[in-house]
C-alpha cells in the first residue's frame, strides 16, 4: 500500500515522464509541489480526522477519483497565481500527478477507489484515529522504498535515454510535429 513517501515517488516520475522543458523553474519548488500534489488524494483522511477522529471516514471516496483529478489539477495549475512559492505547472502535468495517486491505489492494494465518482463510491472500512495515522505516515512510509528506489531509476533511465538518443534520428518531419 502507497504512503506519502510512494506517491510522492510515483508523483515525481509521472512529472518526468511528461515534463520535457523543466529548465527556468526552482527544483525544489518542483519538488514540494509535486509532493502535494501527488498526495492531494489523501486530504479525506484529515478531513475525517479533523470532523470525526476517524481518518477512515471519507478515505478513497470522491478524493480518488478521475473527476476530482481533473478539478484539482485545474485549480491546481492556476495555484502560480497565489504566490512565487508555487511553480507554474501546465493542466496536463498537474492532472497526471493527482491521478498517479488514484491509479496507484487502484493497482498497488486491495481496496477499491471510487474512479468514476459520482457513479460509484467506495468508502473505506475501519476506524483510524490520529495516533495510528501518525504512526502509519511515519513507520509504513518505509516499506515505500522499493517504490521510491524503482521511481529513481525510471527518471534516471528516462533522463539517460532523452540525453543520448540523438535529434539528427529523429525524422525532420516527426521532429516538427514533436515541437
Ligand atoms: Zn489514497
Amino acid at each position: 500500500m502507497p504512503f506519502p513517501l510512494g506517491h510522492s515517488a510515483i508523483g515525481l516520475a509521472a512529472y518526468h515522464t511528461i515534463d520535457t522543458s523543466p529548465r527556468g523553474r526552482s527544483p525544489w519548488k518542483v519538488l514540494g509541489f509535486v509532493v502535494v500534489l501527488a498526495n492531494l488524494p489523501d486530504a479525506d483522511v484529515i478531513a475525517g480526522l479533523l470532523l470525526h477522529g476517524n481518518g477512515d471516514l471519507y478515505h478513497r471516496g470522491p478524493t480518488h477519483s478521475l473527476l476530482f483529478a481533473l478539478l484539482a489539477g485545474y485549480l491546481a495549475s492556476h495555484a502560480w497565481r497565489l504566490g512565487k512559492f508555487i511553480p507554474r505547472l501546465r493542466f496536463s502535468l498537474c492532472f497526471l500527478i493527482i491521478f498517479s495517486h488514484v491509479i496507484a491505489d487502484m493497482m498497488l492494494t486491495d481496496s477499491p477507489v471510487s474512479l468514476l465518482w459520482p457513479f460509484e463510491v467506495h468508502w473505506s472500512v475501519g476506524n483510524s484515529g490520529w495516533g495510528h495515522v501518525i504512526q502509519s505516515v511515519i513507520f509504513n512510509s518505509l516499506q515505500d522504498v522499493g517504490l521510491l528506489l524503482g521511481s529513481m531509476a525510471y527518471i534516471c533511465v528516462l533522463t539517460m535515454v532523452r540525453k543520448w538518443l540523438p535529434e539528427f534520428r529523429v525524422p525532420a518531419l516527426a521532429r516538427r510535429r514533436i515541437r
